[in-house]
């Protein structure tokens, strides 16, 4: 590589330059969507990635205990299979090595210029193409993948005075490793699957610990368990025996959503992590307040052998007043009392539903995403949207899930991209967009599938639902009708505008 090349791939030197395909974002989805398309014989892309590393989630969440909740055997891509993981539920250490190993050994690398961050990306409807605003410099595009993730933009709870807090505040997704905890008082605030994790790290550690949770989680055990040498051996050696494995974990989650489909069914899945708070927390009163008042699997459902137990240690105080305010050296409850601490770590989830990025993608018109969806997302098979042409989103609206793993749905959607793209390329055209009459139908049919499952009638107010109280995180089925769904490109449910023009 020319030392230009290299200094534009580093973010040091601005480029301008045409490419096909730009993909934004280098995590499970961006990589995935990269490698599919070198597969295919693919060159003409590029990946836009605002950090120095690629990985997304996985380069991002280093805190203590950080680790996948769905089997890696099916938490990895289905075309690169990993026979080296050390556990059943690998930690996260592994998993962002397993992505860069995947960047590196499918050459994706060239492709992607770190320390570019997309500010801007506008349809040019008399040229057909996008035009991309990044902090190096200005880039056009024949069709733009937003793969930038649904689980990027650490959410920060306003609390008023925090901004006078001497010690030290920090979001679990951008965990300070300089700050020894040894021996501090912290407040731990948020009791959601991050801190589901963290908590029974840190409690050890910490001399005092203040859980503020303002609603109790649904909490499974963890089946997990190391993989011996031999066995890794083995599906080194025989890469079906992996297979298997992974269509056996897949089948099993997948009868999980039968208990969030049939309310009556997830009474059964309630009494197993009823049992296993019963064993963890003997003292009723903690148990009590530990005690979900609404369906199992409306709010995600956490899987820990250790968190509730690491409750009921006596350095561990449990607090569901609420926080009324931050003080220099202390958090002040609802309730008046005032707990000094040296730190606080917010373990508050993310920017679900109000995407990051969908007020700086303008489509035909120059309306944003954000001004579109008008609140409630949506998308035509949760990958592309009318007015916005040759735009597909990874992860897009209705793709989330609560039991399974979202690689399955990627790589879905990643297919329905190649379709779309080798239909353009054979037509010669220059941009796709869904009618919107197919767009109404699609999303119609997702709240009707959603209507009467958990997460409507579960009697939670949950990440999951917008602020028109839509869910448009969830897809409301069985993840392989998504698939059967998504993964080919029907023409008809499109609108090709204009055959190819220079440029695009
Ligand atoms: C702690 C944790 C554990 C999880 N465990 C599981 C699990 O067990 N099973 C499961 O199915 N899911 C899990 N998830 C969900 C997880 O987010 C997804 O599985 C998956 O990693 C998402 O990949 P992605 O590529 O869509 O997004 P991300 O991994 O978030 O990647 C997005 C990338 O886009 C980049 N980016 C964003 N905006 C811009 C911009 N403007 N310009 C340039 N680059 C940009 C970011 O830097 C990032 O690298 C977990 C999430 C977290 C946070």
């Amino acid at each position: 590589m020319s030392q230009d090349a290299e200094e534009t791939r580093a973010g040091r030197r601005p480029e301008r330059a045409h490419t096909r395909i730009a993909i934004i974002g280098s995590g499970f989805a961006g990589l995935g969507a990269a490698i599919r398309l070198r597969q295919r014989g693919e060159e003409d892309f590029i990946i836009f990635e605002r950090a120095a590393e690629v990985g997304g989630t996985w380069r991002d969440n280093s805190y203590p205990g950080c680790a996948c909740d769905v089997q890696s055997h099916l938490y990895s891509f289905s075309f690169a299979p990993n026979p080296d993981w050390t556990r059943s539920y690998s930690p996260q250490p592994e998993i962002w090595e397993y992505l860069r190993r995947c960047a590196r050994d499918f050459g994706v690398l060239p492709h992607v210029r770190f320390r570019h961050e997309v500010r801007e990306a506008t349809w040019d409807e008399s040229a057909r193409l996008w035009r991309i605003r990044t902090s190096v410099g200005d880039y056009t595009a024949g069709a733009l993948v937003l793969a930038s993730g649904a689980l990027s933009e650490p959410r920060m709870p306003e609390l008023p005075g925090l901004e006078n807090f001497k010690g030290r505040a920090f979001h679990s997704a951008r965990w300070d490793h300089s700050y020894e905890l040894k021996g501090r008082r912290v407040a731990v605030i948020g009791t959601g699957a991050s801190a589901v994790q963290f908590v029974p790290e840190i409690q050890p550690v910490v001399s005092r610990l203040h859980l503020f949770q303002r609603t109790p989680a649904w909490v499974m055990p963890r089946n997990e368990r190391r993989f011996a040498a031999a066995e890794r051996r083995m599906f080194r050696r025989f890469p079906a025996l992996q297979r298997a494995a992974r269509a056996g974990i897949y089948l099993f989650r997948e009868l999980f959503f039968l208990g969030f489909r049939h309310l009556p069914l997830s009474r059964l899945i309630r009494r197993v992590a009823l049992r296993h708070l019963r064993r963890a927390v003997p003292d009723p009163q903690l148990r009590a307040r530990l005690t979900p008042d609404y369906a199992i699997g409306c709010k995600r459902i956490l899987v820990s052998n250790d968190y509730l137990p690491a409750l009921t240690r006596p350095n561990v105080e449990l607090v569901t007043a609420g926080v009324a305010e931050v003080r220099e050296h202390s958090v002040v409850d609802r309730e008046g009392v005032e707990r000094p601490v040296d730190a606080i770590i917010f373990g508050t989830g993310f920017r679900v539903t109000d995407q990051p990025m969908a007020k700086h993608v303008r489509g035909r018109g120059g309306l944003t995403l954000e001004e579109a969806w008008g609140g409630s997302p949506r998308a035509h098979l949760g990958t592309t949207v009318n007015g916005f042409p040759n735009l597909f989103i990874l992860m897009g609206p209705n793709t989330g899930l609560g039991h399974t793993s979202v690689v399955y749905m990627i790589e879905a959607q990643i297919e329905h991209l190649l379709g779309a793209l080798d239909y353009m390329k054979r037509r010669g055209l220059a941009a796709l967009e869904p009618r919107p009459e197919a767009q109404a139908a699609y999303v119609a049919e997702v709240d009707r599938r959603m209507a009467g499952t958990v997460w409507t009638a579960g009697g939670c107010a949950s990440w999951y639902l917008d602020r028109t109280g839509r869910n448009s995180t969830l897809w409301p089925d069985f993840t392989w009708r998504f698939r059967r769904r998504v993964a080919r490109l029907d023409p008809a449910e499109y609108v090709a505008s204009g055959p190819l023009r220079g440029g695009g």
